[in-house]
Formats: structure tokens, sequence, C-alpha cells
């Protein structure tokens, strides 16, 4: 699935700080493989049968499941959650019945367990099974998703199941390692249709004018993958390499799947080559579904979407929206290998699934669009887990997962974007030819079967011939990352460079230790240690040769052009920072143009987060956003914006905070003067979106002619919608947004209200969620609560009210209205959701209140997110303390 980025302030949620990392792991074997389930019995085959009930929002449930009894048991132990299990019956393979008891059910490990009157005898039996279960609110289980437009409500019954809800659809061996076949058979109503993983098998009218749907059989998958869909829907297909390849979409909205689709056909043709072993299913479904789902999920042949996300207006579509479009493709898709066709074999091991789907979307999207530099902007993901795991509450990319609660926040920016950025790192110390070698081996060789890490080193060393394993672990296993610090001389003609390496960390104990973390992880953290491949090159003379640096410091002497300057990792693949000692980093700073794209970025995103670590003074940072002027990178100047934004924070209720802002208006104001405001023919995209970028920062600093320009737009555009680029469409409805008055406020909620798509749904509500007047702030937070309101925007809302400097108003809503918010989310969301709404806190006593609401509200298993949360304030507070005064200091008069 796609991590659920619920708000830019999310960013810093989840995790928890564990003790011991993994250690050396052993290749996938069955037996040995974590889990709460027994492992002496397995599914070969579920003959499932559905029949929901929308008007109880209930459903009934019967199958025959095909079971193996592997060792002789006195008990058969599976995964069932909120079901009402009416008989059970087993059935031997001489057609001998047992009637089976009630079973006993535990609450703790969400199972239930048929007590046997003798020993089973090993070999193969049929368990037949009848329950009720209940249709869900919220998106968990099976659920109804309930849209709002102006053609009235929309309803779409779907699942959604990962990690851990397939047993809230059907008694079932719950865990990634547990394969079967699923054969699903679902009664529906009339007038609507419904998908699932396979094709329809037959369609046949059932009691009350509705139809009854199979679906062919699945291959052996992980209970995680089953889907069904059933609403009001249409679906378009193409074939590609005899695979019928179909987006489906709500009715009336076919226009809209084009572009989906032809990247869909794509990339599948892309990974059949890439991955050299071809989608084995013999169709698959882009799924939109309208409302509370965010973003995707991988079901094996019926991946579903929110549809904010994956249609497109062909008319208003800008180069970003199918670039974001196609990267979750392209993520969803990877999913069909990484995943689906080989599984991870617990979810310890999640980030073989989720690290690759990142990094094979960003790979497959930057090919697709070369003129985009996608590698580059990926980098931004990257920074945001470097910056989660530069503090003490950080976790190793491969930890334990006992709890379903630990499943769950195991989906978070390490799992993901550590993950990737270190596959990137990986595949480009490792080559590009010989890592897809080493994958195409992996994924024939375990394919319809489960992994752990240990089988992908196996499959990279076997293809590299490089100590793969040895190297990887340092990464997956240990938390955080290093800093290299880089210094060089001149001897008799000859450069001599000294590299050394310590733990990078940006918080100091004190912060963490006030909240009372967890201190594992960091008895060690003085002595951790990584095998860091670097290069080192020549400014002009390419990336240069790779050093691996194993040791805490390394030594070298080469035959380099002296007084050309040194540049480390010039290519910006390494997840690790780079301090240069100071003739270095001036020599750097002073070449600033001239220095490759990466290499830049790397400069200027490792300089701001040293200065924020105290490891850098304040003033490196100055010296490189002077030279920004000209910067045509939009993934540059992305960076800078990002940490304008950082120091900004720290100055709310600050006096200086207007000197701030005029100094951030000045840096950025020359390049959007440059731009200018309308498109020109034949410009780049990049410079499109730099444009958009840099119009809503000046608003945001509170740029006088921005604002009127803005606003004046907005106007037109509401009365003429073609007076207005589309690639300006975001940035100028958030302008009018943050500067609203009542009038204009109304006219985005009118829009909101009467949009035909989810995308320009979200777009107006996005907007509204801005305004600074906090008379029509207090307005907004009523919307977390309005049904009508789509979920995935009632459940962003305050965050992003908090974040546009109203964080009091949506603290103190959110506490007062905690039950009622709490019950239209799952479970484990509560501490996420929360921490989100005072992220960007610079104060203490903010995290305190955090601390005190999550003991006395939410369930144990959330306080890991709010953990997190509380040490990214503390972590603020403490820079604020330092670094405040010196940035006013520094930036007043320039
Ligand atoms: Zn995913």
């Amino acid at each position: 699935m796609t991590l659920r980025r619920i708000a830019a302030a999310l960013a810093a949620a989840l995790g928890v700080a564990t003790a011991a990392p993994v250690g050396a792991e052993a290749p996938f074997a069955f037996a040995t493989t974590p889990g709460v389930l027994p492992k002496d019995i397995v599914p070969v085959e579920y003959a499932l049968h559905l029949r929901p009930d929308i008007a109880t929002r209930s459903f009934r449930g019967t199958q025959t499941i095909t079971l193996d009894v592997l060792r002789p048991t006195r008990s058969i132990v599976m995964h069932a959650l909120e079901i009402e299990i009416a008989t059970a019956t087993l059935i031997g393979a001489d057609g001998r019945h047992i009637a089976l008891a009630p079973p006993q059910s535990d609450a703790a490990t969400q199972t239930i367990a048929f007590a046997l009157p003798a020993p089973l005898a090993p070999g193969r039996y049929t368990l037949e099974m009848a329950w009720r279960g209940k249709i869900n609110g919220a998106v968990e289980g099976l659920y109804l998703d309930r849209q709002v437009d102006a053609a009235g409500e929309h309803l779409t019954l779907a699942t959604d199941l990962e990690p851990t809800s397939a047993r809230r659809v059907l008694p079932c061996w719950d865990e990634p390692a547990f394969r079967a076949r699923f054969h699903l058979t679902v009664d529906v109503g009339a007038g609507v249709s419904a998908y699932s993983n396979m094709p329809v098998a037959s369609s046949v009218p059932a009691a009350g004018g509705g139809r009854r749907v199979a679906f062919a059989a699945t291959p052996p998958m992980p209970s995680y993958l089953l889907a069904l869909v059933v609403g009001d829907l249409e679906r378009v297909d193409t074939t590609v390499d005899g695979i019928s390849v179909g987006a489906v979409a709500g009715r009336g909205k076919r226009h809209r799947v084009a572009y989906p689709l032809a990247a869909s056909a794509d990339l599948l043709r892309y990974f059949n080559e890439y991955f050299a072993v071809p989608y084995p299913l013999p169709k698959l479904d882009h799924i939109a579904i309208a409302g509370g789902f965010p973003g995707g999920m991988e079901n094996w042949g019926a991946i579903v979407y929110n549809e904010s996300v994956l249609l497109v207006d062909p008319a208003t579509a800008t180069a970003a929206t199918r670039q974001r479009v196609h990267g979750l493709i392209a993520h969803e898709m990877a999913h069909q290998w990484f995943g689906n066709l080989v599984t991870m074999a617990w979810w310890d091991n999640l980030w073989l699934n989720e690290a690759f789907a990142e990094w094979m979307a960003i790979n497959a999207t930057a090919r697709a669009f070369p003129e985009a530099h996608l590698r580059l902007r990926a980098r931004r993901a990257a920074e945001s887990a470097m910056e989660l795991d530069a503090r003490s509450t950080t976790r190793p990319i491969q930890q334990p997962v006992t709890r379903d609660s630990e499943a769950e926040s195991a989906f978070d920016t390490i799992t993901y974007d550590k993950g990737s950025a270190f596959l990137r790192m990986l595949e480009a110390y490792l080559g590009e030819t010989a890592f897809r070698d080493g994958i195409r081996a992996y994924v024939q060789r375990h394919r319809y079967s489960n992994t752990t890490s240990a089988d992908l080193w196996a499959a990279l060393a076997a293809a590299s011939g490089k100590p793969v394993a040895e190297l990887a672990a340092d990464w997956t296993t240990q938390p955080g990352f290093p800093l290299l610090d880089v210094d060089a001389q001149c001897e008799r003609g000859r450069r001599r460079i000294v590299v050394g390496q310590a733990p990078f960390r940006a918080d100091d104990d004190s912060a963490s230790a006030t909240a009372g973390m967890g201190t594992g992880n960091r008895t060690a953290a003085g002595e951790r240690r990584w095998n860091v491949p670097v290069q080192l090159g020549t400014l002009g003379a390419g990336a240069g040769d790779y050093l691996l640096l194993r040791e805490t410091s390394a030594d070298l002497v080469r035959d380099d052009d002296c007084a050309a300057p040194l540049v480390a990792d010039a290519d910006n693949v390494g997840f690790f920072r780079v301090r240069y000692a100071a003739p270095l980093f001036d020599a750097l700073a002073t070449r600033w143009p001239a220095l490759p794209d990466g290499a830049r970025l790397k400069l200027l995103a490792d300089t701001s987060a040293l200065v924020r670590a105290d490891q850098a003074p304040l003033a490196r940072w100055l010296a490189l956003v002077e030279r920004i002027d000209d910067e045509p990178r939009l993934a540059i100047w992305d960076q800078l914006l990002a940490d304008l934004e950082r120091f900004d924070r720290l100055g709310v209720g600050e006096a200086a905070r207007p000197a701030f802002h005029r100094f951030a208006v000045g840096l950025v104001a020359p390049r959007f003067a440059g731009l200018g405001w309308d498109e020109r023919a034949g410009e780049p995209d990049e410079a499109r979106q730099l444009r958009a970028r840099l119009a809503a920062t000046l608003s945001r600093y509170g740029d006088e002619a921005t604002i009127a320009e803005g606003q004046r737009r907005f106007a037109r555009w509401v009365a003429e919608p073609a007076s207005l680029a589309p690639s300006l469409v975001n940035a100028v409805a958030e302008i009018a947004g943050r500067h609203a008055d009542v009038a204009t406020y109304e006219s985005l909620r009118t829009l909101a209200r009467r949009a035909p798509t989810s995308e320009e749904r979200f777009r107006a509500y996005r907007a509204m969620a801005t305004a600074r007047d906090p008379a029509l702030a207090a307005l907004t937070v009523e919307l977390a609560l309005d049904r009508d309101v789509p979920q995935i925007i009632r459940h962003e809302l305050l965050a992003s009210v908090a974040r546009w400097d109203h964080l009091e108003l949506a603290w103190t809503y959110a506490r007062e209205h905690a039950d009622a918010l709490l019950a239209d989310m799952k479970l484990f969301d509560g501490g996420r959701a929360f921490a989100a709404i005072v992220a960007t806190s610079a104060s203490a006593a903010t995290a305190d209140e955090l601390e005190a609401f999550a003991r006395a509200r939410l369930p144990a298993d959330a306080l890991v997110d709010v953990r997190r949360g509380e040490d990214e304030i503390r972590t603020r507070a403490a820079l604020k303390a330092r670094l405040w005064p010196e940035l006013a200091n520094g930036v007043t008069g320039r």
C-alpha cells in the first residue's frame, strides 16, 4: 500500500524505539517464520461465499476450507475478529463428519481455537463454516464507502485487509506465510458490478433480483491480498501481452481513465521485461473508489485507489498530476511482483514489499518522464527519512513485530523511504545491471513463495560478486546513519583524503530523556558503524571511484587534480550526511552553479541538517542560499522551501518573525520574477511546477503583490475556469484560501460541494484549511466531524488548520471532540492523527499536553506514534531556543 501521508506534518509520525537489532537473519523457512498461529495445519484453498446486507451493515459468510494437517494436533487455531461463528464442521478424507464445538476466542491474538476430541492425524481435510460479520464505516475489513456529491449519495462496498483485517471478513490463517487459493463468490444487488482479484467465472440471477457472482480461483497468496469491490462502477480495458488491463471507476467517469490505463499498459510491459517473470494473472484492474480509502492498495489483480489519486481529467491534467499518478500506479504494480508473487515472510520484513515498490516506482517514473529529474526529486522523501532517522526515537528498517499494532506501525517513513533510499544506494554501488540480474534471479527463485532479507542478499551477492549481506545488514538492522567528515590536502601534487564516520544525531539526549523514552538504541549509538559506499570525485571529472568505508576512518592518496574541488557523493545516492572541512566547503560554495545537480542538492540539504544539529555554523547555510537566484532545479528549491518552513516554525509568536518572512521573500522573489505569472510556450514543465511553488511560497510569507495577483486570478478562474493555466490552479486556490474573506471562503465551500471529482473537491477543502482569519479557521475545524465531507479530508483537516498558524484552535477542538473524532477512524490511527495536529509545535508544553492526552484517551498501542510526535516537538523546542536568536540576527537587514 502507499504510505498514508495524512498531512505533511505527519512525516514525523510513527514507529517504535526498539532494543536489539534483528541480527544475522536466516533465509525463509515456513517452520521458523514468526507469527501467532501454530504451523501444524496449513490452508490450501478457501471456497468462500459472502452475502452482504447493506441495510443492516452486516454480512453472512460460508466457506469450505481445504486443509493439510502436517502433524498430529488436538486443536485448530485460526484468526477471526468481530465475527460470530454459527457452525463449523470438519470432514476427513474418508468423508467422516466431526461437528466442532463452539470455538474459544482469544482477544489478544484475535484468534479462535476449535478443540478436538482426539488428535487429528496428518492428511487432507475440509472445514465447513458459517458466520456473520459486520460491514464497517472505517476503512478496514469489509467496509461501506460513502461519497456525497452534487448528484447525491454513492455507496461502494469494498475490502481493505492489509495488514491484519482479512480476519474481519473470514475466519482464516491471516499471516503472510500461509498462502492459499481463494475461490470467492458474492451475492450482489441489482444494478451494481463486482470486482475481485480474478475475472468473473460466472454470474447468475440470485434471490431478490440480484446476482450471484463467482470469480476464478486465485493462485496461492497471503490473505491480506484478497479483494472485493461492489458498486455502480464501469470498466474500461485494453490488452497488453495477453493480459486484460482494466480501469474501473464510478459511472460517468470513463473519460478520466485514459491516462491511468495507458500508464499501466506501459508499466506492465516494462515490469515484464525488468523482472523477466511475466505478470501471472489473466487480468489486472485499477479500481477507483470515491470516498474514504486513502492512497492505493496492491491487491493482486485488483489494485484499489482513491479516485483523487488515480483519475486524470485529460482537459486540465498537468504534468505534475501525471507524474504523481504514474508514480502511484508504478508503486502498486511493482507490488504485483514484490509482495504478491514473492511475499515477505513476516511483517518484520515489510520493507521487502514497500521499500522495493517505492524504489521501483521512482525508477520507472523517472524513466517515463526523463526531463523531470524525478530521481533528484525523490531525494525529498529520503530527506524526510533522514530527519526522522537522526532522532533517538527512530528504529531500524527491520525490527521484531509481535503485535498487530506493530505490524500497522511498520508502515512508516523508515520502511518506505529509508528502505527505498538504501536500495538506491545499493543499486548504484553494485551497478544497475548486476542489481537487476540479482532481482531477476530472486523473483524467479522465490515466486509463489515467501522470503526474508537474507534471500535477497544471497541473490544480489551472486549477481554482483560483492559482499552484500555484510554491507546491507548495517543499514537494515541498525537505526540511524553516519555523518562522514571529509578533509583533503595536496601533498606533492597528489591529493590526500581523510574520511571519518560517526553516527549522525539531530537531537540531544536531554530532549528524549525528558519524555521518558526507551534508551535501548542509544547506549551503543556512539560505537555504531556502517559499511559506507561513497563516491569521491573531482569537480568536472565525474562522480569518481567508490570508497567502501568499513572502519571509523580511511586515509587515501590519489592522483587527482588537486586544484579542482573534491566532491563526495556527487550523484546524491548516499544515505549519509557529508561535512566538509572549511576550505573544501568554501571551494564548493563558490563554484555552486558548476556543481552537478545532485551535489548541489546534497550540499544544501546536509548543510541545513548540520546547522540544525549544531554541527556546522549558520553562516554556511546562509552562504549557500545567497547563491540560489538562478537555480533551475525544482528539487533544490523544494529543499530550500522546506528549510524556510522549518525555520519559520521556530519563529511562531516571535518579534523577528516578520523580518524572517521578508528574508524569505527576498530569496524567492527574484526567481519568481524571472519566471513571471504566465506560462511560456516551450518552457520545461519543471519551470511550471516551480512557478506555482514559488507563487504559493510568496503568498505564505506575505508578499502583497503576489497575494493580490493570486486573488485576482482566483476570482476570474471561478467565473471562467479556462482563464487559468492548470499548473497554477492549486497555487491560486491556496493563495485565495490563505487570505480569504468570508465571500471567498464561501465560494471555496461551494466549489467543494459541487465539484464533480474528488480531486477538485479535495483541492477546495484543502484551500479552506489554510485560511489565516481565525473566524474562518474556526468554521473549518467543524468540518472535521461533518459526515458529508470526504473521510480523507475529515482526517487531515485539523492537522492542516494547525499547520497554518491555528494550532491552539485545532488542538483544543480535537481534545474537546476526541470521542467523536476517534469513533470516525481505525483504532490504531488515533495516535497518529492526534500527534499530527500538534506536529508543528515548537513548545515543550504542547508535547506535555499531547502526552497527557494520549495517556488518558488513547489505547496503549497508539502511544508509539505519540512518542515520535512528542520527540519531534521537544527537538524543535530545543532548536528554537538555540537557533532562533541567531537566525533572527542573521537575516535582519539582509
Ligand atoms: Zn506499497
